[in-house]
């Protein structure tokens, strides 16, 4: 399949040519023609599957089409739940837009409110929007949506998590009744099936991997360790495997601080990146990631959602998420567009609820390796066997059927603990300190 032949005109094929891709991928393959269709869709796919010009390349064909906007007025609003998210959708949509005459703009807090508002006072083909800006700039009359035609809700899941679900449905009440609509979910719960079913008319479903299968394409372990020492081992990987770029998930803003504070002072390289942090210093921690200059960029859930940093060749998690489906997303930042990727976790004992949770969601037993010279005094415990999958519409039953056909436990299951010590190089009477990372959340 080519570019081609999914129907684009000719200033997109030159704009996708120029960026240097040689043919669309699955997703957007199924997303081009659905869009360009007109039609409602209802797509599962995560960051990393080149969803973005999966939805971008066909809007702004459609808007090229008709006639363009008044002042104040929109005609596709694109909401994500970042900032980040939504600088680089803007950045795609100039992009790929880059040989159309389209106006676009993004709009989100943290930022001067006042450039947003000159530039929809000519009115905008594209608005890229955090939910709460937007309705900020609406509240003051600064944007109207009666022009509106598409409407994107990228990343739904995510927004929901972050407790968006109340903007999300304000904004709606606000738009026009006659539109198209797009909707982008990395996994399809029930609670975004609810939203889907009050916004979605007659969609296409768009699915390109169910959902958690990147976990198959990542190799993984756990490492069990005590909570005291993981910021000495993450200091130890770093330097015995010799990463010169690698990503380390902490679960608190806190924690991101205190870790790259640690490494800083070890002499590595590093930077946090969270929710507390201004645009500015995001914005520069990741371009210093992006370039070499920082080796080990600490960020929490949140903020590393939708961060575009192409293949990462692995990943830490120095603590577990709470909720499992964020392990699959951060695992999901290494080993993109089919390369293999590692992830690691450093999982202290009282971690284990989190350890079982993740496992049942990605349906597989995490081999154990040890780290020499920091052997836990506290065992993690053994894994709880793992249940039958909750199926959750076609995604779920297609989840279901690999977990019955034996994909995906064949590897995992029965290998935990097979480089386990044989209670060698055990300190004795070494105490373990009570969690330090914690409070904060993300
Ligand atoms: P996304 O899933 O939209 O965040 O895209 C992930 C990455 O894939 C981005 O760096 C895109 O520039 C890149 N990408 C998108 N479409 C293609 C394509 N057809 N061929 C190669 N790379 C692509």
């Amino acid at each position: 399949m080519t570019f081609d032949e999914l129907g684009l005109s000719a200033p997109l094929l030159r704009a996708v040519k120029e960026k240097g891709y040689t043919e669309p991928s699955p997703i957007q393959v199924q997303a081009i023609p659905a869009v360009l269709s007109g039609r409602d869709i209802m797509a599962a796919a995560q960051t990393g599957t080149g969803k973005t010009a999966g939805f971008v390349l066909p809007i702004l064909q459609l808007l090229s089409a008709t006639a363009p906007s008044h002042p104040h007025r929109i005609r596709a609003l694109i909401i994500t739940p970042t900032r980040e998210l939504a600088a680089q959708v803007a950045d795609s949509v100039a992009t790929y837009g880059k040989h159309l005459p389209l106006k676009s703009a993004v709009v989100f807090g943290g930022v001067k409110i006042n450039p947003q508002i000159t530039a929809l006072r000519k009115g905008l083909d594209i608005l890229i929007a955090t939910p709460g800006r937007l309705l900020d700039l609406h509240q003051q009359g600064e944007v109207r949506f009666n022009e509106l035609e598409i409407l994107v809700l990228d990343e739904a899941d995510r927004m929901l998590d972050m407790g968006f679900i109340h903007d999300i449905r304000r904004i709606l009440k606000l738009l026009p009744a006659r539109r198209q609509n797009l909707l982008f979910s990395a996994t399809f719960a029930n609670e975004i099936r609810q939203l889907t079913k009050t916004i979605l008319h007659e969609p296409v479903e768009v699915e390109v991997s169910p959902p958690n299968t990147t976990a198959e394409r990542v190799e993984q372990w756990v490492y069990p360790v005590d909570k005291k020492d993981k910021s000495a081992v993450l200091r130890q990987l770093v330097v015995e495997k010799d990463w010169q770029q690698v990503l380390v998930f902490s679960r608190t803003k806190h924690g991101a601080n205190k870790l790259a504070q640690q490494l800083e002072k070890a002499g590595i390289n590093a930077a946090a990146i969270h929710g507390n942090k201004s645009q500015a210093a995001r914005t520069k921690a990741l371009a210093g990631f992006k370039a070499g200059k920082i080796r080990v960029l600490v960020a929490t859930d949140i903020a590393a959602r939708g961060l575009d940093i192409a293949q990462l060749p692995q990943v830490v998690n120095f603590d577990l998420p709470n909720v499992p489906e964020d392990y699959v997303h951060r695992i999901g930042r290494t080993g993109r567009a089919g390369a293999a990727g590692k992830a690691y976790s450093l999982v202290s004992a009282d971690e284990i609820k989190q350890l079982n949770d993740i496992q049942q969601v990605i349906q597989r037993h995490l081999p154990r390796e040890y780290v020499d010279g920091f052997e836990p005094d506290h065992e993690v415990p053994p894994s709880a066997p793992l249940r039958k999958p909750q199926v959750h519409g076609r995604a779920g039953q297609q989840q279901h059927k690999r977990a019955a056909e034996g994909q995906h436990t064949s590897r995992g299951r029965g290998s935990e603990g097979h480089n386990r010590p044989q209670q060698r190089n055990r300190r004795p009477g070494r105490r373990s300190v009570r969690p330090s990372l914690g409070g904060n959340t993300r």
